[in-house]
Order: C-alpha cells, then sequence, then structure tokens
C-alpha cells in the first residue's frame, strides 16, 4: 500500500464557545498535519440544530487566529472536498443511508418514542439490538408492504444500523494501542431522522471523513466509546481500507481533587477555560477568555501542548515551529492530564520576558491610554522592558510602573514615616541643584555625580536614596532609582522633588 497523504480534521460542533480541551485537540491535530506535511481541515458538525448557537462558528474561528492555527482547507477556508458544513451537505448523507439500507447494513424504525419508552419499563437495561429489533416495529419485523405504507402515510421513522451480534471490533488507537470489544454490547445506533432529514453525528461524521480523505483522526476520549461503532461503520460501507487511524488525547482534569476539567474550576479558581470572552447570546452570561485576560497566544499554545504530550526530554519553553518538529502521538499519555493553571501563568511570564521592548511597548501603550495619558512610545516600550521581569501579565506593568506616567499625588505614610528624616528636605533640596546643573542627564553620569557629592557632604547614602525614591515614586518600590530620573527627564525629576519638599517638608 502507498503511503498515504496525511489529512486530519477539527471538527467542532458550534454549540458554544469553544472549550479549551478542544483547543488542544486542535493543536495536536495541526502539530501533527505540519510535521507530515499534510493538511488540515476545519469542519463544521451542525447536524443537531437543537444545539444550535449563533455565533459559535465565528467565535472558533476568531479563536485559532489569535493563537496562530492555521487550517489549510474548510469553512471560511475553501478547499476541494466542501462544502464543509455538515448542514449543507444533506443530500449527501442521504444518499450513503439509502446506500447502507440497500445492502442490509441498516433499517428503518417507526417505533415512537412511547414506544421506546414502554420497552424500558419492561426490560430492564433495554437496548435495540439484534436480541430485542424483531419485537419492535421496523422493517426487518414488518412486512415490506406495511413498510412502504408507513412511509407513504408519513409516518415519521428512523434509520438504525444493524449490528451483527459477537463479533470482535477492534480499534486500533496510536495512543491507546488495541482496543477490542465484542458487538453485543452496542446498539443499532440512530443514523439518521426522518422528522429533520438529518444525519446523526455518528454518520456525518464518518461520511465525511471517508470523503474528505482523512488519514487520522485526533480527538479527545470522550469520543473513544463511539469508536467501535465507527469502525463498525467503515465496515458496513465497505471502506475498511481507507478508514482512517485513531488517537484518543487524555482528559483535561481538575487543577486539584478528581475528574474532568470543568467551568466551574475556572470560575472558583480565577482562571479561563475558554480561549477568547464569550457571552451566551441566550442568558447574557459572559465567560472570561485567555485574550482578554491577557495572555499571550504563543505561552496559550505552549502551556496547551505540554497537557498530555511532552517531547521526552524536561523541555518546556517551545515555539510552535519547535513544537511540529518534536511532536510525536506516541509521547502522548493515556492517562488524564491535571489542568495546572498556575503553570499557564508561569509561561505568560516566561513569553513576556521573551518580547523586545517595541512588542511589549505596543501592548502596554492601549493599557496606559487607558488611564487617560498620552506618552511617547518610546517611553511606554522602554518603561515595559524595564518593568516586565515583575510581571506576568502585561496588564500588571500599569500598576508596576504608573509612577513613571504620573506624579505621585500623595507619599505612602509608612514609607514617608521611616525614610522621610529631620533633614530630607534640606538634602533633597540639595540634591535638586545638584541635578539640575547637570548637562548629561543619563544614568550612570547622575549616579557617578550623586555619589561624589554624597561622599563630599558625608551624607548617607540610604537615607539620600530612600527619600529621593519616595519623592520620585511616592513609595518604597521601584527599579534602579537612576534609571526613573532618566527616563523621567530632568524638568520631571526636578519637579517631583521640589513637591515632595513642600509636601513633606
Ligand atoms: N463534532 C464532534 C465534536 O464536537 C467531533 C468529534 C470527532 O472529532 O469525531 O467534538
Amino acid at each position: 500500500m502507498t503511503e498515504r497523504k496525511v489529512r486530519v480534521r477539527f471538527a467542532p460542533s458550534p454549540t458554544g464557545a469553544l472549550h479549551i480541551g478542544g483547543v488542544r485537540t486542535a493543536l495536536y491535530n495541526y502539530l501533527f498535519a505540519r510535521q507530515h506535511g499534510g493538511e488540515f481541515v476545519f469542519r463544521i458538525e451542525d447536524t443537531d440544530s437543537n444545539r444550535f448557537v449563533p455565533g459559535a462558528e465565528e467565535y472558533i474561528i476568531e479563536s485559532f487566529k489569535w493563537l496562530g492555527i492555521e487550517f489549510d482547507e474548510g469553512v471560511t477556508f475553501g478547499g476541494n472536498h466542501g462544502p464543509y458544513r455538515q448542514s449543507e451537505r444533506r443530500d449527501i448523507y442521504k444518499k450513503y443511508v439509502q446506500l447502507l439500507l440497500d445492502n442490509g447494513k441498516a433499517y428503518v424504525a417507526f417505533d415512537t418514542p412511547e414506544e421506546l419508552d414502554a420497552k424500558r419499563a419492561e426490560i430492564a437495561n433495554f437496548q435495540y439490538d439484534a436480541s430485542t429489533r424483531m419485537s419492535m416495529r421496523n422493517s426487518l419485523s414488518l412486512s415490506k408492504e406495511q413498510v412502504d405504507e408507513l412511509i407513504a402515510a408519513g409516518e415519521k421513522y428512523v434509520v438504525r444500523i444493524k449490528i451483527e451480534p459477537n463479533e470482535d471490533v477492534c480499534v486500533n488507537d496510536l495512543i491507546r494501542g488495541e482496543v477490542v470489544i465484542n458487538s453485543s454490547i452496542l446498539d443499532d445506533k440512530v443514523l439518521y431522522k426522518s422528522a429533520d432529514e438529518l444525519p446523526t453525528y455518528h454518520l456525518a461524521n464518518i461520511v465525511d471523513d471517508h470523503l474528505m480523505e482523512i488519514s487520522h483522526v485526533i480527538r479527545g476520549e470522550e469520543w473513544l466509546p463511539s469508536a467501535p461503532l465507527h469502525v463498525l461503520l467503515y465496515r458496513a460501507f465497505g471502506w475498511e481500507e481507507t478508514m482512517p487511524a485513531f488517537a484518543h488525547l487524555p482528559l483535561l482534569l481538575k487543577p486539584e481533587g478528581n475528574g474532568k476539567l470543568s467551568k466551574r474550576d475556572g470560575d472558583r479558581l480565577g482562571f479561563p477555560v475558554f480561549p477568547l470572552q464569550w457571552t451566551d447570546p441566550k442568558t447574557g452570561d459572559v465567560s472570561s477568555g485567555y485574550r482578554e485576560a491577557g495572555y499571550l497566544p504563543e505561552a496559550v499554545i505552549n502551556f496547551l501542548a505540554l497537557l498530555g504530550w511532552n517531547p521526552g526530554n524536561d523541555q518546556e519553553v517551545m515555539s510552535l515551529a519547535e513544537m511540529v518538529q518534536l511532536f510525536n502521538l506516541n509521547r502522548c499519555s493515556k492517562s488524564g492530564a491535571k489542568f495546572d493553571y498556575k503553570k499557564g501563568i508561569w509561561f505568560n511570564h516566561t513569553y513576556i520576558q521573551k518580547k523586545s521592548d517595541i512588542e511589549l511597548g505596543k501592548l502596554f501603550m492601549p493599557i496606559v491610554q487607558a488611564h487617560g495619558v498620552e506618552p511617547e512610545f518610546d517611553k511606554v516600550a522602554l518603561v515595559a522592558g524595564m518593568m516586565k521581569e515583575r510581571v506576568n501579565f502585561v496588564s500588571e506593568l500599569w500598576d508596576a510602573s504608573k509612577f513613571f506616567f504620573v506624579a505621585p499625588t500623595a507619599y505612602d505614610e509608612k514609607t514617608a514615616k521611616k525614610r522621610w528624616k529631620e533633614d530630607s528636605a534640606k538634602c533633597m533640596t540639595e540634591l535638586g541643584e545638584v541635578l539640575a546643573s547637570l548637562e548629561d542627564f543619563t544614568p550612570h553620569n547622575q549616579e557617578t555625580v550623586v555619589m561624589n557629592w554624597i561622599a563630599e557632604k558625608e551624607y548617607h547614602t540610604g537615607n539620600i536614596m530612600n527619600a529621593f525614591r519616595l519623592a520620585l515614586v511616592g513609595e518604597g518600590k521601584g527599579p534602579h532609582m537612576f534609571d526613573i530620573s532618566w527616563i523621567l527627564g530632568k524638568e520631571e525629576t526636578l519637579a517631583r522633588i521640589n513637591r515632595a519638599v513642600e509636601v513633606l517638608k
């Protein structure tokens, strides 16, 4: 057999915001596709009209745009396997449902919900399968004439797969190995409903994976129970030869305790579970997103990549290009991955350190402007670069550095009490004069001159510098003093010294 072209897909249902687990699934598909020079398809699985949520599709597309995960083909991306929205493929599915009916691999069933409920009440653990189907109302138990009559009379029906009992069904999973189950535990799942003339997820998913020439199905563990049925569907169609390989990714688990990660964990511990902020169109409820919370897309990607996969050593910080090189389904774990959101914060901090002053300045500028100041870009970039070590999020730069942009209006009481001494006013007036006389206001020159002056006057360096800091910053924090005065500039530095002398005396 010739090597198959790698084609993978991400196939969300537009039922709301994209969960962060879905983002990881898409990321792994993307890495796998890129690594093998393959193609990545974006398909929308919207055959369940009851669960359709307006805006969800656009939200999903915008999320990947922000994250930098690119598709080659699919809804809004084009390609020659379309349409890529399942609601636009009704006629295709009808044809394939008919094919299964013609080949005796599926049958028509007329049982009403009431009839099904009655059966469930009558038989414990009722399952629609080989052991019960002949006692139900379907094209296997009724005559051809009866069936034709019912359909002609407009009776609603479904099409069910006819599962042969007692066969081994083997799912070959690239992460989990061979999973074998007996077909008798499966029920004759509904593949199509005449009521809305739409297929169910199972049929549409298989037909599309086949027609779109998907080579690998990489998806969340929650789909593992459906996999045997999917294998049987490939068999029923006679498509075993081109059946994709499966890889079911481990669950994302709660940061603490047991069980799978939920939105409530995020709300409780204060981290988002969605890539972008999402407003529920029905309730108006707003859920936070990584983008709005101030995460860098590179950090989110790096964090997610390591939730269920590792490169085989302890390297943690990787660019997308490096991940494409290193990714390997063999190194994906079977067991769930704890969603250590604090690690996500650490990644964000790490990626902020990697940004240039100019990149950070661009991110910080709008935050500065939102506080009503309009400084020059160069200053914003310089401050961002100088203060980045102290923050996990760009938004935190404001609190860490606002004294660069607005003069203190008050002086921290505790600091003032401790650090503004008897002679501070006199010393600061003198310092003002020393600084005023400087032509060269670079940090180095300021420092040399000021240190000489302190030595000459036999002042206490700590006392002078503490009072100086209080005057410029308003409290006891901040970076190197002469960096602060240099960035503020001579005029502003002198003004702040004068004001402190006046206010603190
Ligand atoms: N529509 C399914 C979902 O929402 C796709 C599952 C699959 O990848 O087969 O995740």
